[in-house]
């Protein structure tokens, strides 16, 4: 057996591991396994890559293993110290943050592969062609995605006249290029659809708001693994191939996903806000709200028969979830029926409020999502909104102008009582006002999450 099947087997079980990874993602149970077998996995296919690598080097090999320890150790270094110090909050720009490199990777790649390959032939300089294009539209709407979710920049969308039009325009430009770069070998059509294309990328993402970030980061996720599946091709390492097209695969189907529990067009968030048109203008949102104190939440929560909590981005921010964990065991001593309402978007990344959960050992079988709970909130004496805003925002179901018309959200007004733990009157992260807080069964519990919900134990008999 030589070296190159030895390395090609590890591959294959390197795309195997990759997949039934992905297949323990998709429940809490065995997310844990999955992990590791995701990184089993990669440490497979990182060694045969680095074996193959030595094998062909053209210059000694003892440099081009100096070379590749050096970037490992740069690489490493940055990675652990990344993901030691990541709030789970700033997951989504992690990772935005992250497709963006996916995509630049691409674009190099390609780059090289053109000035390295002496004679290319068309299917391999259409290879690039795609590659580049794909990898460039990722690269800059990874930095837009980065830069709307660290808030470093307006989450508002863009909205430039004709810009469909313009997008519809850009594209057929570059794509008709492609018949001007294969017969000629020039780097010049490449050079101007990158720009293009990178364009591109910046004004499709600038074009979505606020509420369609989620469906936008597993999109961009999509959009790099077809990236380095391009890439792949290009390297002529199947691996890469599988394990973009898986990437690219999962990430499309999650997309699909969330715009249907979000009620959101699947096409019009991918070509970033397609036939999106403004809105009329949104309801005023007036009225009196009421105050409350953790005492009288102790005392109401004490007569209460059922309970829902429904947790948020807040409750993520003040890490929240370890005291709630607290009341809910106390509670459930006191033999309340108290259960989670988990909205799919709650929070800032898919799955974030079921991760905080588990961490904080809630048990699986009270973490309900929305369409399992939603019919519960009528018979419900008391709901406890935790940090949480646009998922609970009524407007959605009942104010068609508002902007997050058609959304889903958990139903918590319908309960006898709901109490609001935040911190003041501002909105949530789609920027909408929320009806919810004016409601004469609803009260508000003003103050940091976790400070609030301890105080709440605290008053607990
Ligand atoms: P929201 O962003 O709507 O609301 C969070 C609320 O938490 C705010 O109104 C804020 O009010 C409050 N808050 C912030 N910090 C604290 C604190 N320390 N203590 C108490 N309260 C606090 O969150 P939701 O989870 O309801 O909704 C998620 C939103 O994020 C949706 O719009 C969704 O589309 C979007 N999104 C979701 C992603 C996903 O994949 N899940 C990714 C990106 C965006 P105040 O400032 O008054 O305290």
């Amino acid at each position: 057996m030589t070296l190159g099947t030895i390395a090609q087997d590890a591959y294959l079980v390197a795309a195997v591991l990759f997949i039934l990874s992905l297949a323990g993602l998709s429940k809490q149970e065995t997310a844990r396994r999955g992990n590791i077998l995701g990184m089993v996995g990669m440490a497979v296919a990182i060694v045969a890559t680095v074996v193959l690598a030595l094998r062909d080097s053209v210059r000694p090999v003892a440099v081009t293993a100096l070379l590749i320890a050096l970037i490992f150790i740069v690489g490493a270094s940055i990675g652990v110290w990344r993901a030691k110090t990541v709030e789970m909050t700033q997951m989504p720009e992690l990772i935005a943050m992250l497709h963006s490199f996916v995509g630049i990777a691409a674009v190099l790649i390609g780059y090289n592969s053109f000035i390295t390959e002496a004679h290319p032939d068309g299917g391999h300089l259409t290879e690039v062609y795609l590659g580049v294009l794909i990898g460039a539209v990722t690269f800059t709407g990874s930095i837009i995605a980065y830069l709307k979710l660290a808030a470093k920049i307006n989450s508002k969308p863009l909205m430039i006249p004709g810009r469909n039009i313009i997008n519809a325009i850009v594209l057929i430009v570059m794509l008709g290029m492609i018949g001007w770069f294969i017969p000629t070998h020039s780097m010049w059509p490449l050079a101007i659809m990158t720009v293009l294309a990178m364009l591109l990328g910046l004004h499709l993402v600038a074009a979505i708001g606020g509420g369609d970030m989620p469906v936008v980061i597993s999109m961009l996720n999509s959009y790099s693994g077809w990236a380095a599946a391009a890439a792949g091709f290009m390297l002529n390492n199947n691996l890469l191939i599988i394990t973009g097209s898986l990437v690219g695969a999962s990430g499309a189907i999650l997309s699909f996903l969330m715009c249907k529990a979000m009620n959101r067009k699947f096409l019009s968030v991918i070509l970033g806000g397609f036939g999106d048109e403004p809105h009329a203008k949104a309801a005023e949102v007036t009225g009196e709200y009421h105050e409350t104190s953790a005492t009288d939440v102790a005392q109401e929560l004490e007569e209460s028969r059922s309970v829902i909590i429904a947790p948020g981005y807040g409750m993520a921010v003040a890490k929240a979830q370890y005291p709630v964990a607290t009341l809910v065991e106390r509670l459930r001593a006191k033999g309340v029926n108290v259960r989670f309402a988990v909205h799919p978007v709650a929070g800032r990344l898919p799955g974030h409020m079921n991760v905080l959960l588990a961490e904080a050992k809630v048990p699986y079988d009270i973490v309900l999502e929305m369409d399992e709970i939603n019919p519960d909130f009528p018979e419900t004496d008391m709901v406890l909104v935790i940090g949480a805003n646009d998922t609970v925002n009524p407007s959605a179901a009942e104010d068609p102008n508002s902007p997050i018309a058609g959304m889903p959200v958990l139903e918590v007004w319908k309960a006898k009582q709901v109490v609001v733990f935040k911190r003041s009157m501002a909105t949530g992260y789609a920027g909408v006002q929320n009806p919810l807080f004016y409601r004469d069964n609803t009260q508000m519990l003003f103050g940091d999450a976790k400070a609030s919900v301890d105080a709440v134990l605290n008053a607990l008999q």
